[in-house]
């Protein structure tokens, strides 16, 4: 291919550097952070590389990757200590001399200072090293730069620290830096209370006219995401399958923002104004956690019970004696007892209560592993509705959190 032809495919790798990663002492999470923002800016991410300390071997593959990839993302090994060999590495791979930059000098010195011995020091100056004719990516924690170089054509190797509070601001200023894909990024329909295998039926006669738009399937306990990815259709016709298949997933689709569940609930809430409570037995406090942990849930979230044994349900959510004796602490009346104890007592519009077998014992002929109760109840009623969750312990809490999210998501859309 001649070189003034333009590219067709932007081709990228990324690269994590570290003993502690392929010796298996840390989990790298980098990688897929990276990959996502690449592949999300229309690089198709060829492959994704973890290798140990070595300079020979990093370098080696700096130079090999290079020669295939427009763009080469790298983490870690940019620290002060003796096992950073990233610069290094990229110095013999791209045949560029690494040079102390003065704007630079005046932060570091300021942090060698604080070490007692020279070679200490020695190692915190060591990254004022900048590969010849690069752009430092500045650190905003941290103490490493992170750097952008040039390979040969419009080709760029990219330095990023390993701790990925410093990896990600500078993640974003280097792909600031690197040219247009001229691809749409990756859109994401977010889907629950669906199966994968029906979310595939339904998006993929879609997909057949829509000529040069990927499709791939992501599945997570209980949530199902739908990817559609530009292959050379480009951003209107992206966003237009976008659109279409939105609309055929209809109400199973709860975001195609990147939103999660959680987060949807407290922003529809929010707008309509609709308080809510929660009152949780099996998946204990986790559908709680979830609202929580979106900022601003308090605008909207009153609280929840957390009633494990009969007696809590008793005594902090009116559930009946005759009820939990004759259907049960995991039937449909204990959960409609539940939800309407918790939204009464607390004051709530909308509640949601989760009742069910998580495993691995405790399951019976009538009642197996897996089979949760879940009901929902407003100033207009109490429902309940029955789930058979499959998985383990934690599959099932995951399972039964997300039915119990996504029960009220759907009450919230309906009010
Ligand atoms: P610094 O030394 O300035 O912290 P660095 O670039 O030298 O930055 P490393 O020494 O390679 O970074 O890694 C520091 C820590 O960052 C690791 O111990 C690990 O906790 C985290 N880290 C490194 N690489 C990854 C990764 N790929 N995914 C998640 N965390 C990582």
């Amino acid at each position: 291919v001649p070189a003034e032809e333009p590219i067709a495919r932007r081709y990228a790798a990324v690269v994590t550097v570290g003993s502690e990663i392929v010796e298996g002492l840390r989990l790298d999470t980098n990688t897929r952070e990276i990959a996502f923002a690449l592949s999300s800016r229309g690089y198709h991410v060829r492959e994704t590389v973890s290798v140990g300390d070595d300079i020979d071997v990093l370098g080696d593959l700096f130079e090999a990757l290079l020669a295939s990839c427009e763009v080469v993302v790298a983490t870690g090994g940019l620290g002060p200590t003796h096992d950073d060999i990233t610069r290094e590495a990229a110095s013999r791979a791209l045949r560029l001399p690494l040079e102390e930059r003065a704007e630079l000098l005046d932060r570091l010195e300021r942090l060698a200072r604080r070490h007692r011995t020279a070679s200490a020091r020695d190692n915190v100056m060591r990254q004022a090293q900048i590969l010849r004719g690069a752009t430092v990516l500045e650190p905003t924690s941290g103490t490493a730069p992170g750097q952008v170089a040039r390979a040969h054509g419009t080709a760029a190797l990219v330095l990023l620290p390993g701790p990925p509070h410093e990896m990600r601001p500078m993640l974003e200023q280097a792909l600031a830096l690197l040219p247009a894909t001229g691809r749409a990024p990756a859109r994401q329909l977010s889907c629950a209370g669906i199966t994968e295998s029906d979310a595939q039926l339904l998006v993929q006669p879609i997909l057949e006219n829509h000529h040069g738009v990927g499709l791939t399937l992501l599945a997570t306990p209980g949530l199902v995401s739908v990817v559609l990815l530009d292959d050379g259709a480009g951003p209107d016709a992206v966003h237009a399958a976008t659109l279409a298949c939105a609309a055929v997933l209809g109400p199973a689709c709860y975001s195609t923002q990147g939103e999660t569940l959680a987060e949807v609930v407290v922003r529809t809430a929010t707008q309509k104004g609709i308080a809510l409570a929660t009152a949780e037995s099996c998946t204990g406090g986790l559908v709680a956690a979830a609202l929580t942990s979106v900022p601003g849930s308090s605008a909207v979230y009153l609280g929840g019970v957390t009633s494990y044994a009969d007696s809590a349900k008793r005594g902090l959510l009116g559930v009946s004696d005759d009820t939990l004796e004759s259907a049960g602490a995991v039937s449909a009346k204990t959960a409609e007892e539940m939800a309407g104890g918790v939204r009464v007592r607390l004051g709530a519009n909308l509640s949601v209560a989760v009742t069910g077998i998580a495993g691995p014992s405790g399951g019976t002929a009538d009642k197996p592993v897996g089979l949760v109760w879940f009901a929902v109840s407003s100033g207009a009623g109490t429902r309940s509705e029955r789930r058979n969750l499959f998985g383990d312990r934690d599959g099932v809490r995951a399972r039964a959190t997300v039915t119990a999210l996504d029960l009220l998501r759907r009450e919230i859309e309906r009010a």
